[in-house]
């Protein structure tokens, strides 16, 4: 039995959740053709900091940076490097801070300029196959439910989940109990109860599902070298409606970015 997190906990990671959700639009407002994933990382780091927290991900088993870069055909957990984005390309890109002892953690695929209409698609279906996980995510409900909303959607449109990496729950840890599948049946997994708090994060990819974990033993390819998209919000299980703590709404409602 996974235990719910009490209101004053739930404060703590809405506090998180905040910090995160900034951060990532101050990276979107960067997000260009010629600018290095390493810098957007600086960027991050700074802002995270300036903020009173810390960069989770950093050190966490040995990762190298405060933000996984993951660039075209990397689902997730890619270093930041010296690779220059290009028109056409897509980043996602993975956050987390510790702050007053508790975890924030979400994630955002930002187009590179202009992108080809099945890419713009790619991005459209993962983040609208999130906010169906998000609708599922109901006292009463089970992680099967989530799972099975997030990939039936994005099965609708011809992408594949990849089902070897899941959402979890958060709190004092950066991943906890329960594991949240993108994929399932209904009415299977985890019973979902007011108060539990988990991190919904669909990797979809735009061919096959299948993957491989690149030699640095941290990224994680698409097998087929096709792009992948990667969106990841926190919310409270509530009953009749999940309450979201992490939000788009910095990235997509102050119009620096091509949404
Ligand atoms: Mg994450
Ligand atoms: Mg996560």
């Amino acid at each position: 039995m996974v235990k719910p997190k009490t209101e004053e906990e739930i404060e703590l990671l809405r506090e998180n959740a905040i910090i995160v959700s900034k951060t990532l639009a101050e990276v979107g407002k960067r997000v260009a053709p010629g600018v290095t994933t390493l810098e957007l990382n600086r960027v991050a780091e700074t802002f995270i900091r300036d903020n009173g927290a810390v960069p989770s991900f950093l050190g966490f088993e040995g990762f190298p940076a405060a933000l996984c870069m993951s660039v075209n055909d990397v689902v997730v957990h890619g270093f930041p490097s010296d690779y220059v984005l290009r028109e056409g390309d897509i980043v996602s890109v993975d956050c987390g801070t510790l702050y007053k002892g508790y975890n924030g953690d979400s994630a955002y695929t930002f187009p590179v300029g202009e992108v080809d209409a099945e890419t713009r698609s790619l991005l459209d279906v993962t983040k609208a196959s999130l906010y169906k996980g998000i609708e599922a995510a109901v006292a009463g409900n089970r992680t099967g439910d989530i799972g099975y909303a997030v990939q039936s959607y994005a099965e609708s449109f011809g992408f594949s989940v990849v089902r070897e990496l899941e959402g979890h729950g958060l709190g004092k840890e950066m991943h906890e109990e329960p594991g949240v599948p993108n994929y399932g049946r209904r009415g299977k997994g985890t019973h979902l109860v007011e108060g539990m708090v988990i991190c919904i994060e669909p990797m979809i990819n735009a061919g096959a599902r299948g993957v491989y974990l690149a030699r640095n033993g941290w990224a994680v390819h698409t097998s087929d070298h096709r792009k992948s998209a990667h969106y990841e919000l926190t919310v409270v299980v509530r009953k009749g409606k999940a309450e979201q703590l992490s939000t788009y709404d910095f990235i997509e409602k102050d119009g620096t970015v091509n949404i």
